[in-house]
């Protein structure tokens, strides 16, 4: 008779369990499988109560996983015994009443596979139902259970894989359709919570990341006291923590690329949860699809950043070949420097040749004009002369505590032409540790790319002095009038001097462009040319200024010529223009220079300009008897 109810029993707990399972769909859940099965077991067996212990592979013990009770607390439950484990481990009970480890439940129903403990139900019986059911039931009991949750548990399995599989697929779509970092990682967030809502996420990177808006990131520190992230971080590999006073279980996932360990992912589980291995997998998936996420985005930023720095370098070679005037070309190289790395001042300081004395190229910014910048000049130049090599120094006034700096990040590159040096190219912040190591590179190869065309070009102005012709107007040069001029005073009883400037030349260079400007300072020469005798001097005084000496001429001749000039000029230019005139005189017994000559004649030329151009002013005559105390 009880053998019969025990058999019907058994056979009713075997029909309702795979009713669970059938009717399942594909919405299957073991967790609530299994409290589906407990409630089952409750209500045939006439059990008060039914607690079901997990076994956590990785951490040796077992753990509460469901219960038919309606609240749990410790009190009730206790804790499970370690050496239970131990014990199950070397005996395979399947069942084992009134425990003496765990006294307050009445029977453990011990589920294993391959001899190993998978977990047990604990039952709390009051009234001693308990006595009315034999061992044989118990055994077969465990036996049905155990292959119930097997079932269960491997079809939970599989269709939790499939789900991992699509959701791993979803996040790999996303990561091939976009360059955009943020998404891929929100993604990846985004299903991990989607597959465990209790853990909790941080995805701790290394500082030099920024942005990421609404995403948990936490920066990971050299200096970090967390130790594993570290570990994780530096070995490439997974890591688990358990911490005992906050009651949970951290893993710690790299996020590793193909090229490095660009951060590691943070996953807090509270302590009631297991990471089955199969899930450790997938994490570790997702992990290294983020890696490669952050490794993309960094290399897309780089190739960006090489792409600009090698802009700055062409546009630069460019601007150097285009042979402008060296101070135009300072000035767009400083310019390049304080937009590109963010400087605030840029000097170019060239040495003498025994590198006892320099000077500071037109174009530098102004503070290098300045009385202040000698401190820094003379203190990086000794340095260089020294070692020959860029410096790049975070902090001067480190060095040696001198607060009385201003300027705290120097780089200093050298300039060095045949392996000679030069000079040397100063940067300069206040901030200390302002520039990054890559612009102090960027800054050499620009200097390199440089130094040839800033050599050439102050050999090229040097020769200009020294040149007689001008080459575009072929007028006389400067230089040469200026010694002529000497030479006349010295020898001649007197000599008259002209100085043209043309009338509103910006204008024709803005409307026509320079090289028609050009032109028309060439037609200015040709009238000047056919209008003085061989003995006369025609010369280029500068820029679009010429003029004419003319030794031995008193004042009216000059006069004369000026206002022939003036006339033809008028006439005879195209595009048409028109021509200032100052003229100056001098004669033998006054004392008189060739330089107080040339400054009547510009203050003449002033005056012209201001009343009206296109004219001739001469001397104002008091001032060529008074000229030198002017
Ligand atoms: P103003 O009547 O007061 O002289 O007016 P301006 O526009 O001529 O003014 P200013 O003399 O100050 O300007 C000189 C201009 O001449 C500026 C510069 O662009 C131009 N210039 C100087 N040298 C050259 C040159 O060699 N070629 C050309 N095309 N332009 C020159
Ligand atoms: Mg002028
Ligand atoms: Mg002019």
């Amino acid at each position: 008779m009880e053998e019969l109810l025990e058999r019907e029993i058994i056979l009713e707990l075997k029909s309702r369990f795979f009713d669970l399972i059938s009717t399942g769909g594909l919405s299957f859940s073991f967790s609530e499988v299994l409290s589906q099965m407990m409630a089952i077991l409750k209500e045939l067996l006439k059990v008060d109560e039914i607690d079901f212990y997990g076994c956590l592979e990785w951490k040796q013990g077992m753990l509460l996983e469901a219960t038919t009770r309606l609240s749990t607390n410790d009190e009730v439950i206790g804790s499970f015994p370690a050496c239970l484990v131990s014990e199950l481990a070397e005996k395979p009970y399947s069942f084992i009443k009134y425990p003496e480890s765990m006294p307050q439940y009445e029977l453990l129903l011990v589920l294993a596979a391959n001899e190993k403990p998978k977990g047990l139900f604990g039952f709390q019986f009051t009234g001693g139902s308990l006595t009315r059911l034999s061992d044989g039931f118990f055994n077969k009991l465990s036996f049905e259970c155990n292959v119930f949750i097997e079932k269960a548990r491997s079809l939970a399995d599989t269709m939790e894989e499939e789900k991992r599989y699509k959701q791993l697929f979803r996040v790999t779509k996303k990561f091939h359709s976009t360059m955009d970092m943020d998404a891929v990682l929100g993604e990846i967030i985004s299903t991990l919570r989607e597959v465990y809502p209790s853990f909790t996420y941080y995805l701790l990177l290394s500082h030099d990341h920024k942005g990421y808006g609404g995403l948990p990131v936490k920066d990971l520190e050299y200096d970090s006291d967390n130790l594993t992230a570290m570990q994780s971080y530096v070995s490439g590999q997974i890591q688990f923590e358990d911490s005992v006073t906050e009651k949970n279980s951290i893993m710690y996932a790299p996020l590793k690329g193909k090229q490095g360990v660009y951060g590691v992912l943070q996953v807090i589980a509270p302590n009631s949860l297991v990471f089955p291995q199969n899930e450790v997998e997938f994490i570790k998936l997702l992990a290294n699809t983020a890696g490669s996420a952050l490794e993309n985005a960094k290399l897309y930023e780089q190739s960006r950043k090489l792409i600009a720095d090698l802009q700055l370098i062409n546009e630069t070679s460019h601007q150097l070949n285009t042979s402008l005037r060296l101070t135009d070309t300072m000035k767009f190289i400083c310019g390049q420097i304080i937009k590109s790395f963010n400087a605030q001042e840029v000097g170019f300081i060239m040495l003498d040749e025994d590198h006892d004395d320099y000077s500071v190229l037109q174009g530098s910014t102004s503070f290098f004009f300045s009385k202040d910048a000698s401190s820094y000049i003379l203190r990086i130049a000794k340095r260089i002369k020294q070692e020959m090599e860029p410096l790049f120094i975070g902090d001067i006034s480190s060095d040696r505590d001198d607060a009385s700096l201003h300027f705290h990040s120097i780089m200093g590159v050298p300039m060095i032409q045949s392996g000679e040096l030069k000079g040397f190219a100063l940067v300069m912040h206040e901030e200390p540790y302002h520039f990054a190591f890559d612009t102090f590179k960027l800054l050499q190869s620009l200097i390199h790319h440089s130094t040839l065309a800033f050599t050439n070009s102050m050999l090229r102005e040097e020769l200009e002095k020294m040149v007689v012709t001008d080459h575009l107007t072929k007028l006389y040069s400067r230089g040469y009038l200026d010694d002529k001029m000497n030479l006349s005073m010295l020898e001649d009883q007197q000599g008259t001097f002209i100085l043209i400037d043309i009338d509103n030349f910006k204008s024709v260079n803005d409307q026509y462009g320079h090289q028609v400007g050009d032109e028309v300072l060439i037609q200015l020469a040709r009238h000047i040319a056919k209008n003085i005798r061989g003995t006369d001097i025609g010369a280029r005084w500068g820029g679009e200024e010429l003029a004419i000496y003319l030794p031995g001429a008193p004042l009216d001749t000059g006069v004369m010529i000026a206002n022939r000039l003036v006339e033809k000029v008028e006439k005879n230019t195209d595009p048409n223009v028109t021509v200032s005139c100052g003229v100056s005189t001098w004669i033998r017994g006054q004392e008189d220079t060739t330089k107080t000559v040339f400054k009547r004649a510009d203050q003449a030329l002033y005056l012209a300009k201001g009343s009206g151009k296109n004219k001739v002013v001469v001397q104002n005559e008091e001032q060529s008897c008074f000229s030198d105390k002017v």
